[in-house]
């Protein structure tokens, strides 16, 4: 039997917040006729704890519930209540640094497409996790394919929502980038425009301005937000706009954000090169002193 960090994700010693109370990790089980499984009923979060303190907590915990609530069901925990169980997480399993994954689905109460009688679970679970993409490789900047799958109109589907739903997309995505030789891939929107990576938004740099996709059918990152702030601090233009694949060729540079992925630089997308991978490294840095609180938040 596997134990310690490295096993499968359902073998491992720790603790999960479970409904209301720490239980021991093996014991952190869902039924099979559970609607969240058939049905996509399920929305998540990821978060990073560093140095003991879970950088920006009250936004990921607010999303939580607004992610529950546009996919028709309520927590019956509240803000303050997620991040009180989200911290007793990374006490009781003694992390300073981790990431963090609270799951809310509905349970197991109707079967069926219409949620009937279902009830909301939460789940928190925190694991030590060092860099989403290989430091060897993202300091000279990952590569990138074209995703075949593109992001719905948000009229097919609650793109706001952080729902486990929306990232059969982004599995289908991956696996195909990675089958074809690159660590991940960018999809296009329904229109045919720039949208984001399969776990992480992203950013182009070209004549010293930041240009990123406006985000009306994907996520609007948090670490997207930071990090348009710390540019801004910076004194670099932002300028949020419809991004399309025909001006790839001409952008000089380009990156990812993502609470997993933070700040990685891309050193190709498809076809296109990027030249430098700068801007990318002094993101990173600014971000890495902020979430430490090295810099004060906005
Ligand atoms: N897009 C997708 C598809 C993601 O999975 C993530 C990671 N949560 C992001 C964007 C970035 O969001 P955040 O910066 O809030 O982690």
């Amino acid at each position: 039997m596997a134990t310690g960090k490295d096993g499968p994700f359902d073998d491992r010693d720790g603790w999960i917040w479970f409904d209301g109370e720490l239980v021991p990790w093996r014991e952190a089980q869902v039924h099979v006729l559970t609607h969240a499984l058939h049905y996509a009923s399920s929305v998540f979060e990821g978060q990073r704890a560093y140095n003991g303190t879970i950088f920006k907590l009250t936004e990921h915990s607010e999303r939580l519930r607004r992610s529950a609530s546009l996919l028709g069901f309520e927590l019956p925990w509240s803000v303050e209540e997620i991040d009180a169980a989200c911290k007793g997480v990374l006490k009781a399993n003694k992390f300073t640094d981790a990431y963090m994954r609270p799951v809310a689905w509905r349970g197991s109460e109707s079967m069926g497409v219409a949620p009937g009688k279902t009830r909301p679970h939460l789940a928190i679970a925190a694991w030590e996790w060092g860099k989403y993409f290989d430091p060897e490789i993202a300091k000279d900047g990952i590569r990138l394919d074209i995703a075949p799958w593109r992001r719905p109109a948000p009229y097919t589907a609650p793109s706001e929502s952080k729902a486990a739903g929306l990232y059969m997309i982004c599995t289908l995505s991956k696996q195909h980038a990675e089958s074809r030789g690159y660590h991940d891939a960018l999809m296009l929107d329904w229109r045919g425009r720039v949208a984001e990576a399969t776990g992480a938004n992203i950013f182009f740099a070209k004549n010293g301005a930041l240009h990123t996709p406006v985000p009306d059918c994907f996520l609007d990152g948090i670490t997207r937000r930071t990090v348009m702030d710390l540019a801004r601090r910076r004194g670099i233009e932002v300028v949020e706009r419809p991004i399309w694949p025909e001006e790839l060729e001409g952008f000089q540079q380009a990156f990812l954000t993502g609470t997993a992925a933070e700040v990685t630089a891309i050193q190709s997308i498809g076809p296109y090169q990027f030249g430098s991978v700068e801007m990318a490294r002094q993101l990173d840095k600014d971000y890495e002193d902020l979430v430490h609180g090295r810099i004060p938040n906005a």
